[in-house]
């Protein structure tokens, strides 16, 4: 069984799933490039290195929470650090990254480790809590001794398929989530004009066939508040729905609304900035439709 949990990667997501995975009995050593970012971990209680080498030397399992694919590549494949962990080990690579890349990734790696590309849903609230949706990838024998440790983070463990199955999934979601937030914010714009309350609009649609997370979550805990602070950045919600793109390309299907959704959040990311919380798409979109 997994006993010593590398996690890599302690930021809003990071660090309350190593915080749980340590709170449940695994010896959870943990790495950040950010100093901060380890700092704040190391408040938990869990072990923080400051060598990625160190994290994951002798490690069972290795949990990355990067920001994207490029970077856990960069992360482990380069000097061949993946190495230092045990032979057989499992890395989870739970960032939402490309799946085509995920599989690439699983071949440079598979000789040494067991890849399961286990991205999540739920966002911060629901990272503190463990109750995270996980979306996995790999075969059924490596999902299965993965298990008690998504357990720990996780309500709802979906297979959906071989390696890069989760992380395919996981910008599906993201896709469809990110055009809800898009026509959430249209709907406002929209019924505001026209007289409607904000309020009213958001009570209504969530009694009837138009809600979906922007109008039952979004709109009143972080945005008709203007408090912002979902905790998941415009440049990650972007870069999602961006590999969702990519994926439809790369089979050969024209899916028009994605291609929009996917160039209106790639400008919001460059007008409003990566780093602005993901729900400012709302200011983006209500300062952009006026014709
Ligand atoms: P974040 O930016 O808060 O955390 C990423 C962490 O990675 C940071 O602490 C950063 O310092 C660290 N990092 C970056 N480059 C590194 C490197 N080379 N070596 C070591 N550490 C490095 O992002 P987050 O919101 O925690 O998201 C992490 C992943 O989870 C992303 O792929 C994101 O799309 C996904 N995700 C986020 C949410 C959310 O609500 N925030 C929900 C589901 C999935």
């Amino acid at each position: 069984g997994i006993k010593t949990v590398s996690f890599i990667g302690l930021g809003q997501m990071g660090r309350p799933m190593a915080k749980n995975l340590h709170e449940a009995g695994f010896r959870v050593v943990g790495f950040d490039a950010s100093e901060e970012a380890r700092l704040e971990a190391g408040k938990s209680g869990l072990i923080v290195s400051n060598s990625l080498e160190d994290a994951i030397r002798d490690s069972d399992c290795i949990v990355t929470m990067l920001p994207n694919g490029d970077i856990v590549q960069d992360v482990l494949v380069s000097n061949d650090r993946f190495l230092s962990a045990h032979k057989g080990a499992l890395l989870l690579e739970m960032s939402s990254s490309a799946p085509l890349q995920t599989r690439q990734l699983s071949e440079l790696v598979g000789t040494h480790l067991r890849v399961v590309d286990a991205p999540v849903s739920g966002g911060v609230k629901r990272a503190i809590e463990g109750t995270l949706t996980v979306m996995a990838g790999g075969s059924n024998e490596d999902i299965e001794s993965s298990k008690p440790v998504l357990e720990v983070i996780s309500s709802k463990v979906f297979s959906c398929g071989p390696v890069g199955a989760g992380h395919a999934m996981k910008s599906i979601n993201n896709y469809v989530s990110g055009a809800g937030v898009v026509a959430a914010s249209e709907a406002v714009r929209l019924g505001t004009e026209f007289g409607l309350e904000a309020e009213t609009i958001v009570d209504v649609l969530n009694a009837s066939s138009g809600k979906n997370n922007a109008t039952e979550v979004k709109m009143k805990q972080f945005i008709l508040n203007e408090a912002f602070s979902s905790g998941f950045a415009l440049g990650l919600m972007s870069k999602d729905i961006g590999i969702a793109a990519d994926l439809a390309k790369s089979l050969n299907l024209n899916l028009k609304n994605l291609e929009e959704t996917d160039l209106m959040w790639k400008r919001a990311s460059k007008e409003v900035g990566g780093s602005a919380d993901h729900t400012r798409m709302f200011e983006f979109v209500t300062t952009n439709s006026d014709s």
